[in-house]
């Protein structure tokens, strides 16, 4: 049957002899876990040409993000695998940062469809010391109701440990396109509670598989909902303008988003659940609102929320370094490490 790669069964014991013998890759930076995080898109254009710039646009966020919290990204557009093509592209992929980066701690998997609008929460690690996957959702919805909505695999961070290769080798067999993908869906929607008929998914198959083996993985599992590290678009985005009035970047619940996660766009395919514009407004407008986010240490913010132009929220300083104290989000982040 499928696997993902040769057998690893010594990656913990392997990884900390690697990291004892390099300490110029630091697996711990400033008390924080080296992380990476990974995204991607198909490797040929979009559909419709306002998908490829709305891809873009979802990467710059991504890049800011990263850029302030000191996470290292990568893009990936190609069919690495092409048994796993599409949806499932990001088993092998983390599987293979795991392996190639040992310094790194975490591995995060984002799709491109999501955005993140609150730019100073950060994950609280401290947390999760003794959690190899992240994920958000709700336990109820996934041991008592087997909802197939219970957990989302739009942005979760599986650790770089020998559980977790175990982990994406137990999850892919339903992967495999063809009949292994198909006959899978099948049991997937028979089993999981609102499925609709469809080809076995990574979403739905993660969950099956942690609700048929709870005893050999839940214990690791960090399943939250304390804040969105994925959190559905349609009950945020019109929200905005009361959140700018009465919180502040940092909450990263649902007074300030986390993440925000276009589920059921699709701006590059030719089809989704939702009308394209509305879906495209949306989009725009969470761009905006984390975009503001980060041009407000550079002194601008966008003209609306739906506005791509920017304008100056104050006059140029000739003492620049108080700006920076104030206004830069690095420095604004303490504790949570
Ligand atoms: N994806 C990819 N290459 C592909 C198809 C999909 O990298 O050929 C990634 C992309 O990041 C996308 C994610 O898989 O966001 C999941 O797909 P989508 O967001 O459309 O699914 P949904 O979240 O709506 O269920
Ligand atoms: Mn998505």
């Amino acid at each position: 049957s499928f696997v993902l790669g040769p057998k690893i069964t010594k990656w913990d014991e392997d990884k900390k002899l690697w990291r004892r013998r390099n300490p110029q890759f630091p697996y711990f930076i400033n008390g924080r876990p080296k992380i990476i995080l990974v995204t991607g898109s198909p490797p040929n254009p979009c559909q419709n040409a306002i998908g490829d710039h709305y891809m873009l646009k979802f990467l710059k966020n991504k890049i800011d993000y990263c850029r302030i919290h000191g996470i290292e990204i990568v893009y990936n557009m190609a069919h690495s695998d092409m048994e796993m093509a599409g949806h499932w592209e990001k088993l092998p992929l983390m599987r293979r940062l795991m392996l190639a980066h040992p310094e790194a701690e975490w591995i995060w998997w984002m799709d491109s469809d999501a955005l993140f609008t609150d730019m100073v929460f950060e994950v609280p690690f401290h947390r999760y010391r003794s959690s190899n996957l992240i994920i958000h959702g709700y336990p109820d919805m996934l041991f008592k109701e087997k909802s197939w909505i219970a957990l989302n695999t739009g942005s979760f961070l599986l650790r770089n440990c020998q559980w977790s290769l175990d982990l994406l080798d137990a999850w892919a067999p339903m992967g495999p396109r063809g009949l292994p993908r198909e006959e899978a869906g099948k049991i997937l929607t028979d089993n999981l509670k609102g499925r609709p008929a469809f080809e076995a998914d990574d979403q739905s198959a993660l969950i099956y598989l942690l609700i048929s083996q709870k005893e050999r993985w839940m214990n690791m599992v960090a399943v939250e909902s304390s804040y969105f590290l994925h959190g559905f678009w349609e009950g945020l985005v019109d929200r905005y303008e009361e959140m700018l009035e009465k919180y502040h970047p940092g909450f990263g619940d649902e007074r300030w988003p986390f993440v925000t996660h276009f589920v059921g766009c699709r701006p590059c395919a030719s089809y989704g659940d939702y009308p394209v514009k509305r879906c495209l407004k949306s989009m725009e407008r969470a761009f905006n609102f984390a975009d503001n986010q980060v041009l407000n240490l550079y002194g601008f913010r966008h003209r609306g929320l739906v506005s791509p132009s920017i304008k100056r929220i104050r006059n140029e300083s000739d003492r620049p370094l108080v700006n920076v104290d104030e206004f830069g989000i690095r420095n604004s982040l303490r504790g949570n490490r």
